[in-house]
């Protein structure tokens, strides 16, 4: 089992999965599968303020509706479990004495008052007040108090905090697989909590302990976290366990301006940031998610991957089998990856097309029956393949197709400004045309009726256009003739007599 890639995603429930944190759970995916690993999901829900229900289902989800399930989590092959960290609560207090016992952490007792005051007296010298080597040994702390007075302090109930105790004075040379050598100085960190009496540890200490129990490999995470890499590689020295090796992923950037991609750019430029829908079950309100704006698992998948990752070449589309195949941390950059909406948008096109007729029929006919339009499965079968090529979702669909079903009720007000004294007799003719056709298929239909105008020398443009706004009530659609084939001989000619009444 030596040597096995083992890397987890290990989101802290705290509401709806941000499309970042769903990017870095496909690049530890990729990266497992790519080497015959495990990818396993690791809940990280020590910190109760921050808990929301719901949200561990709705990761689990998500994941699920892209086909990146994990290989063990929750209920799924616990073979390191319990996957979920509020119930492995009592396995940290031991690590966190160990580390009080060879030196590595401490016991502090500052209240929240006392920190508040050292806050504001240091604010008022205009300094920002740092808990580390420069004043450990001062404050209230094991470094400074005798044993007994610890003891004492502990035996009586008093809430107390164990903090790292961070080395002075080295720098720390570090690697990352995707940002090359780091250096930290020790000297500039702070000591972090690392657990508190209230029995709960902090996400540093039972990340690194859970890291190394459930035999993480490699940890891949958002480049938010590369500040705690110095400490948790201390952590791994402090316990003498190897440490994982650590790739950190660029960040996702706006679309526009400067920075990270927030909720609030979604909102603003209406594109979701999340993969699927969420309702805060606090304050109700509601994020929307890719699935529900109708796009495919597959085009969620093809954008993502490419934030922050190509192939080497100028390919762009990608299923998940080939990203399986081509994944690559080296080829990973360093420079945050601007997120594009539209170009998303256009991902969507393509998975679209390549979708069966006959399933994007289905999709259409739920919206085809909340609009109290019931069609045969085969006709909008056929409807669909006409026009799938111009659209982006399956919600476009209606917009494109409305006149396959419906008859139009208004025309394009600007179309109708050529609709000419003559015009109206002219349709009269075409539909009489029509009325003698016997083989009702588009290409008859386009001979004869092509024909009748070079006859008449009307010109293809005075029917043609007049012809389509009968029967479209616009500009728009897909080829007249095949039209004219789907919608019958009969609704033709009535739509062209509706045409001349409104219009004449
Ligand atoms: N629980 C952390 C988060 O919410 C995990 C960070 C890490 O991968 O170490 O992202």
């Amino acid at each position: 089992m030596a040597n096995q890639v083992r890397v987890r995603f290990a989101p802290s429930p705290t509401g709806p999965l941000h499309i970042g944190g769903v990017r870095t759970a496909l690049f530890n995916y990729l990266f497992a599968k790519k080497n015959n690993g495990v990818f396993y999901i690791r809940i990280e829900d020590t910190d109760q303020n921050r808990f929301v229900p719901g949200a561990e289902a709705y990761i689990l989800e998500a994941l699920e509706w892209l086909g990146i399930s994990p290989d063990e989590t929750i209920g799924k092959n616990e073979k390191f479990g319990p996957y979920r960290q509020s119930e492995r609560k009592e396995l940290y207090e031991q690590y966190a004495n160990q580390l009080i016992a060879n030196g590595w952490a401490y016991y502090a007792f500052d209240s929240a008052e006392d920190l508040d005051a050292l806050r504001k007296q240091a604010e008022s010298e205009g300094k920002t007040f740092i808990y580390n080597h420069s004043n450990r040994e001062q404050l209230k702390t094991s470094l400074n108090l005798s044993k007994e007075e610890v003891d004492n302090l502990i035996a009586n109930g008093e809430p107390f905090v164990i903090r790292f105790k961070t080395p002075v004075g080295e720098t720390l040379e570090l690697k990352d697989l995707i940002r090359g050598d780091i250096k930290f100085e020790t000297s500039l960190l702070d000591d972090k909590v690392l657990y508190k009496s209230d029995g709960m540890p902090t996400y540093h200490l039972a990340n690194i302990v859970d890291d190394h129990l459930m035999e993480t490999s490699h940890v891949i995470r958002g480049e938010e976290w590369l500040p705690s890499l110095p400490l948790h590689e201390l952590l791994y020295k402090a316990f003498g366990w190897e440490a994982p090796k650590f790739a950190h992923l660029p960040l996702i950037l706006k679309p526009v301006g400067n920075g990270k991609l927030s909720k609030r750019d979604g909102d603003k430029l209406g594109f979701p940031v999340f993969p699927l829908d969420w309702v805060d079950p606090l304050s109700g309100e509601k994020s929307s998610g890719y699935r529900e704006k109708g796009f495919y698992p597959e085009t969620v998948i093809n954008f993502l991957a490419l934030l922050g990752w190509n192939d080497g070449t100028d390919q762009e589309i990608f299923s998940l089998a080939e990203l399986v195949e081509k994944f690559d941390l080296n080829r990973v950059h360093k420079a945050g990856a601007k997120f594009d909406p539209e170009k998303n948008k256009w991902f969507n096109q393509h998975y679209l097309k390549l979708q069966e007729d006959t399933d994007l029929a289905d999709a259409y006919s739920v919206i085809l029956n909340e609009k109290g339009i019931q069609a045969e499965k085969e006709y909008v079968t056929k409807v669909v393949a006409t026009i799938k090529e111009r659209a982006t979702f399956v919600t476009d669909f209606y917009e494109l197709s409305d006149f396959f079903f419906v008859a139009p009720t208004e025309y394009d007000a600007k179309a109708l400004k050529n609709w000419k004294e003559d015009t109206s007799s002219i349709m009269m003719n075409v539909a009489e045309v029509l009325e003698g056709i016997n083989d009702f298929d588009a290409k008859s239909i386009e001979t004869e009726v092509k024909d009748w105008i070079t006859k008449q020398e009307i010109g293809m443009g005075k029917v043609m256009q007049p012809l389509r706004l009968s029967l479209v009530g616009a500009v728009k659609g897909p080829d007249l003739f095949e039209i004219i084939e789907m919608i019958g001989k009969a609704e033709t000619i009535k739509r062209i007599q509706t045409a001349v009444q409104k219009n004449a």
